[in-house]
């Protein structure tokens, strides 16, 4: 394991602290600036700086530039997601675009899909959604219902999707439908590229347990979808599904492991400040335990995260390791928000009294919950790593 950085890393690195020095005002990074905007406005203003920092160059950093990518290196990528976590810079508004659609589209899609979907996707102008849950598909996604009927140069969409990431701000949904009646179940599947902008599509808001609705539900009622818009081939849609997820691979955590470091500062700063008549919460040797404990697991995350960017800087395919990552990482954020809550006791869910730092604390905690469940649930992924990275028997 190499930890050093090499000189072109640092350059890299002193170029985009100093972008996001003077792009990033200094009030864009509290959350007191966010709060009294409407979730629309605030994506639009996450949208609009994000447009901007493509147009910078700081966008893309791993793809190639032919694509409009930085053409860089996973270094350069960690050291990217390093530099956006510490300086608390908006998160992207196409985070599944751009990990799944993006690079399925590099790798399998047509000239065509390459020209209409990469570049704008980069440039914000065009926001992807992932339409493969459905309420009785989830883990199990083979048992999706959706259908799409051929008829005529389209086809004619029926069904729901549901836990959709930006359902009210999606303007094409990459989505796994049946286009015809398979033998088995991951057969006669499409994935298809729909308009959201359509009166056959319609978009329902699902509130979270942060008071946010960050996804949605999305019903189909007779839409369209030129048999142009299929990637990856009709009835060719497992495949394409499978490909698409694997994209995930590779990924450090380096970022996580910023956001989470400084998360557990902030626990430690409250705890030396909130009273329980007998000290402060900090002197409670139960509580100092949990600290360690979740400061432990953060130190594994980041060696884990050194790990793997050394394997993948030199090109080795992390396969089905990479659940590890997502086991590691999403993990270690609900131990670091459990902290919190042993900071507060049951308090921590009133977060209006207290002020920012609570506030911010409190969504964390509350958020940290779904990090177990989407991407493939806690459950699912040990059984891949025990099957397929440790070869034990199902
Ligand atoms: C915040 C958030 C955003 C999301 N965004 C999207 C999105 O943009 N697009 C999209 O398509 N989906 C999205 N999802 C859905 C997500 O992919 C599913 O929630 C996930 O696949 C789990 O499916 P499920 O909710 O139906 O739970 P289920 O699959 O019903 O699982 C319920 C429980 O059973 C366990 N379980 C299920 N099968 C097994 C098994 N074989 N072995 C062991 N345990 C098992 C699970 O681990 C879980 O604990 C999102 C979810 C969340 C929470």
């Amino acid at each position: 394991m190499d930890l050093t950085f090499s000189k072109e890393d640092e350059d890299f690195r002193s170029e985009f602290r100093s972008w996001l020095d003077q792009n990033l005002p200094a009030e864009m990074r509290t959350l007191d600036w966010w709060r009294p905007k409407s979730e629309d406005e605030q994506f639009q203003i996450r949208r609009d700086w994000e447009a901007k920092k493509a147009e910078a160059g700081f966008c893309g950093i791993q793809w190639p530039t032919e694509y409009g990518g930085r053409g860089g290196t996973p270094t350069m990528k960690a050291i990217y997601d390093e530099e956006m976590a510490k300086s608390n810079a908006p998160r992207t508004v196409n985070p599944l675009g751009l990990a799944f659609l993006a690079p399925t589209v590099m790798a399998i899609g047509t000239d065509e899909q390459k020209a209409a979907i990469i570049r704008p996707m980069l440039r914000t102008e065009t926001i992807w959604c992932q339409g493969f849950s459905e309420p009785g598909a989830g883990s199990d996604l083979a048992a999706l219902q959706m259908k799409a009927e051929p008829q005529g140069e389209e086809y004619v969409l029926n069904g729901q999707k549901i836990w959709t990431t930006n359902a009210m701000h999606g303007d094409k949904i990459f989505t796994l439908a049946r286009t015809s009646a398979g033998a088995k179940r991951h057969e006669g599947i499409s994935m298809l590229l729909v308009d959201m902008h359509q009166p056959g599509v319609e978009a329902r808001p699902l509130k979270q347990i942060t008071g946010e609705s960050e996804f949605g539900e999305v019903f189909f009622t007779d839409a369209t979808c030129p048999q142009t818009e299929v990637l990856g081939g009709e009835g060719n849609g497992w495949m394409t599904a499978m490909l698409l997820l694997s994209f995930e691979r590779g990924s450090s955590a380096i970022g996580q492991y910023t956001e989470f470091k400084g998360q557990w500062n902030a626990v430690v700063d409250l705890a030396k400040k909130v009273d329980r008549g007998s000290g402060k919460a900090i002197e409670d040797p139960v509580l100092r335990q949990k600290l360690a404990n979740s400061l432990i697991e953060l130190e594994c995350l980041k060696l884990h995260s050194w790990h793997v960017l050394t394997q993948t800087s030199q090109g080795r395919d992390l396969g089905y390791e990479a659940s590890m990552t997502k086991i590691m990482w999403s993990e270690t954020f609900r131990k670091v928000s459990d902290t919190y809550e042993a900071v507060l006791g049951s308090a921590f869910q009133v977060n209006e009294t207290v002020g920012t730092t609570i506030e911010e604390l409190t969504t964390l905690a509350l958020w940290s919950r779904s990090c177990t469940i989407w991407g493939g649930s806690q459950q699912v992924q040990r059984s891949i790593v025990a099957e397929r990275v440790l070869g034990l028997p199902r």
